[in-house]
């Protein structure tokens, strides 16, 4: 993987990484234009950044994944930035051309998976709602700027196949359709491990702490009785699924008591 680094970003961040944010860079979709994209970025007049830039044949890393692009105001310091060669105005048609196809697959969706294995994110598509609710997986500037009204930007467009995207990407982690919980499903609650090994049940913007004084067994109890009813996502015919949080999007919510 050829690296054009770019002064224009911060070397560490300054919270985890929660998601995984595609854009579309407004050049055609055709291979070499990758490389040439990270170069125009690099540019330090330009002041944008991105973590990597894929076309139909390369995939070119710019930013470390440590450090923070500077490519989506409000998903910037807890995002992984990737630029797509490709336009936001692009029909679904045009996204099953042969290049648009190649890169999502051949570049794209390896990249994201990788990302997602890399720091233990979920592989779902995730919208505005879920953003808010600080939900971690993959989305577009398009969905952050909805969630956030940080920017205009509507990158990667309305026709942008983001279903398939996850798909492949679930492919790629060896997960099939059915296995983990999907972000376009409403459930009443989801029940979070923290970075401490606590375990919330997060309602809305409100949480209380599930493990607290309550022994292993009576907690799972707990999660496969929520589970059954259907109040938490599951898996597998009944297993609770219990999302990764990160301490910043814990600090957003409200603790509540039992
Ligand atoms: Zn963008």
């Amino acid at each position: 993987m050829r690296t054009v680094s770019n002064s224009s970003s911060y070397p560490s961040r300054t919270s985890g990484v929660r998601l995984v944010v595609v854009h579309t860079a407004e050049t055609p979709c055709e291979e070499g234009r990758a490389y040439n994209i990270a170069a125009y970025l690099a540019n330090p007049a330009v002041r944008a950044s991105a973590h990597y830039v894929v076309d139909p044949g390369e995939t070119v890393a710019q930013v470390p994944e440590e450090g923070t692009a500077w490519a989506a105001p409000g998903a910037n310091s807890d995002g992984i930035q990737i630029e797509q060669a490709a336009y936001a105005g692009y029909s679904a048609d045009d996204w099953q051309g042969a290049d648009q196809q190649r890169m999502l697959r051949e570049q794209l969706a390896p990249l994201v998976a990788g990302i997602c294995r890399r720091w233990d994110l979920p592989a779902v598509w995730l919208s505005a709602a879920d953003l808010l609710a600080g939900r971690a997986g993959v989305t577009d500037h398009n969905t952050v700027n909805e969630a956030y009204r940080a920017s205009d930007h509507w990158d990667c467009g309305p026709s942008f196949p983001a279903g398939l995207l996850m798909e492949l990407v679930r492919a790629e982690l060896g997960e099939t359709t059915a296995g983990p919980a999907q972000a376009e499903q409403e459930y009443e609650m989801r029940a979070c491990e923290m970075n401490d090994g606590q375990i919330l049940l997060v309602d809305g913007m409100e949480y209380q702490v599930l493990s607290e004084g309550r022994p292993w067994d009576e907690i799972n109890a707990i999660l496969i009785e929520l589970g059954r009813a259907g109040l938490i996502p599951t898996r597998d015919g009944g297993v609770p699924v219990i999302e990764k949080i990160g301490d910043n999007a814990v600090n957003a919510l409200r603790k509540v008591g039992e």
